[in-house]
Formats: structure tokens, sequence, C-alpha cells
């Protein structure tokens, strides 16, 4: 089954830690590139049945519910949907019962808020201009609307977060409606102000603390019953988000927008970040990035992303030869299935493990 994603690169206001491709808010930039939008759906020929549509961002809940709508139908006339999961991206604000109860109205069945604290001194780190009581108060409203999908981002590692304000932060999160969580560490990115700002590069924990505050929370979040299926990602039974789990499986996706990847037919290519491009062209314009996508190689990287793992068979003999002190070093685990996967201590260094099983 392919996934198809669509990109909303607008933001009402950038976050300056963030890296992804947005640009500001304005309401007719936004009016042409929904119709930019709605013309590539019509276009593609994609045999494939779909099972996920996710709307990604920047802010696509800065969308109105008819711009929403108006794609999804031409999803509905353009795709072969099965019973698709779709999902859309949104950052708390306001009172938006109305708007969500005509979200779940148009199709959209699950959400995923950018809540990321609880505390209102990191969201003010942060930049972000919701409080914690407008991430609950949109949560709950959006569980009144009807929705009974619901993952939260939050952000680990950041400024001067100690183990009681994580705490916090977990115990809001996990007393609210949710299914999934995403829990990311900050990462600082180039070409974003966070990246060369002194006082935030001086807060920062060391990479002890980082690891310390991961493990909190791939535990504390298991022990609420969010168990972990990727390095970042949590969810109870039953809803690991489709979307997600196309990339880690090297599974088609069709991307369009702005700066949106796709990897179809084997090969992985984007259409460039250029938003008012994409909507004067009358198709999308994209640009090869691997014309052999999903060798072994990368399917083995990705696999041991996840709490599913990789066959042992995949492994080399030498490779098997080191997997007993590994696991008794509590770096990784060996499934009754005869798959191998990372324990949360083992995530925390994988790249140097996923060397050290590559090697012939
Ligand atoms: S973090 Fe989200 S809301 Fe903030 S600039 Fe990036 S995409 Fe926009």
């Amino acid at each position: 089954m392919t996934g198809i994603y669509i990109h909303i690169p607008f933001c009402a206001k950038k976050c300056p830690y963030c890296d992804f491709y947005s640009v500001n808010y304005q309401k007719t930039l936004v009016e042409h590139y929904v119709r930019a939008i709605i013309r590539n759906i019509q276009f593609q020929e994609i045999s494939d049945e779909v099972d996920s549509i996710y709307f990604g961002g920047g802010t696509p809940s800065l969308l109105t519910i008819q711009q929403i709508s108006e794609i999804l139908e031409t999803c509905d006339k353009s795709f072969h949907l099965v019973q698709p999961e779709i999902t859309l991206e949104c950052n708390p604000s306001g009172n938006r019962k109305i708007y969500l109860s005509q979200l779940k109205k148009a199709g959209v069945n699950r959400l995923s808020v950018g809540v990321q604290s609880f505390s209102p001194k990191e969201l003010a780190i942060l930049g972000r201009t919701h409080s914690p009581e407008q991430s609950k108060t949109f949560i709950i409203q959006a569980k009144e609307a009807g929705f009974d999908n619901i993952s939260c981002d939050i952000m680990l590692a950041l400024p001067e977060q100690t183990e009681t304000i994580l705490a916090e932060t977990l115990e809001n999160l996990t007393l609210l409606p949710i299914q999934h969580i995403s829990a990311y560490l900050l990462q600082l990115e180039e070409n974003t102000p966070f990246f060369t700002n002194a006082e935030i590069l001086s807060r920062l924990p060391d990479d002890d603390s980082a690891a310390d505050r991961y493990l909190q929370a791939v535990h504390t979040l298991e022990r609420k019953g969010f168990f972990q299926y990727e390095i970042s990602s949590f969810a109870k039974a039953g809803f690991q988000s489709r979307h997600n789990l196309k990339y880690w499986q090297c599974v088609p996706y069709f991307g369009i927008g702005a700066g949106a990847h796709s990897l179809m037919n084997g090969k992985r290519f984007f259409c460039p970040k250029d938003v008012n491009a994409f909507c004067t062209d009358n198709t999308q314009k994209t640009i090869l990035l691997e014309e052999n996508a999903c060798s072994r190689e990368e399917q083995f990287m990705l696999a041991f992303r996840t709490t599913d793992g990789v066959p042992e068979e995949w492994l080399s003999i030498s490779a098997r030869e080191k997997l007993p002190l590994l696991e008794k070093n509590g770096y990784l685990k060996r499934k009754p299935n005869r798959r191998i996967c990372f324990t949360p201590e083992g995530f925390m260094v994988s790249n140097a493990l996923i060397s050290l099983l590559s090697l012939p």
C-alpha cells in the first residue's frame, strides 16, 4: 500500500530551532498553493492502493476546513483509497472546538499535535506561542470532536531540562486522551538561530544528561502503556503511525508540495523548496536523489531504528558472534522470532552498533 504525503510549508511564526522548509503564512499565497496541490493530485497516476494520507508541515492546521476538504475530495477521486489513516499536523492554539469538529467531518481521523513541553519556561525558550493550558484544551476538544487517534510531539534534552521538569511534561501528557507520542531530542541544526545562540548553547545538557532524559522518557512512557516501536516513537497497541512505518519499512510514498520527498518505483526524489515555483508550475518538477533506493544496507539501517529490528540471518557470521556480548551489555535483544532489535540503551549508540554489525 502506498502513502501520500502533502507538504504545507506555512507557519505563523518561525521557531528558532526549526530547519524544516516553511515560509510565513500569507492568505493569498496559501490559496494559490492549495490550487497547485489539487492540480498535482489530479495529475498523478498511482495505481497502488493508498492507505495513508499525511498533511505535514509547516503548520497544516493553518489551512481552512474548505481547503482541507477540497484536497481530500481530490484525493478520493484520484487515488484508490482503502480506509486511509488521514493525519493532520497541528499546533495547539486558542479555542478550536468548531474547527476540530469540522476537521473530523472532513475525513481527517488522526491528529499530530506539536505540544513540545508542558513547562511554560521551556515553551518560551523554544519560541512557541502556545501555553500548556492551550495544549490540554486543544487535545480535550479534539477528543470531544471524535478524534480517537491523537499523537503528540515532545522535545527532550532542552536547555536546563531537569528530571523534574521532564517528569511533569510526561505526567501531564499521559493523563490526556492520546494514543501516540513522538519524543525527539533537540538537535542543533545549522542555519537556525539556535545554532549560533551562545546563551542557548551554554544551557544545553551534556551528552550524559541528554541520555538520562531519553531513558527517563522511554521508561516512563512504557510504564504508562506507550510502547516504544522506533527510536523516537511510542504508541498504545494498534496505534503505530502508518505513515512513519512506511519510511522505516521502505514502503512507497508519494510527496506532493514544495520540499516534499518521495519513494516510488525504487527511486527517491524531491520537489524543490520553492513555494512560488510550485504555485506557478502546472505539475511539480522533481529532482532525483537516488536511482536505486532501498538497498540491503539501507533497509538494514532503517529496520534497526525500529523495535521490530532485523532478521538474524541478515547478519554475517562474524557479526552474529558479537551478539551475545552486546546482549549481555544491554544494547540489543534477540527475540524468539529470530529477529534482533536494539534496547533503548542501544538506540542511543545505534550508529556505532550498526557499523559494528554491518561488518562482513
Ligand atoms: S517547529 Fe513547526 S511551527 Fe515551528 S517553524 Fe517549524 S514547522 Fe513551523
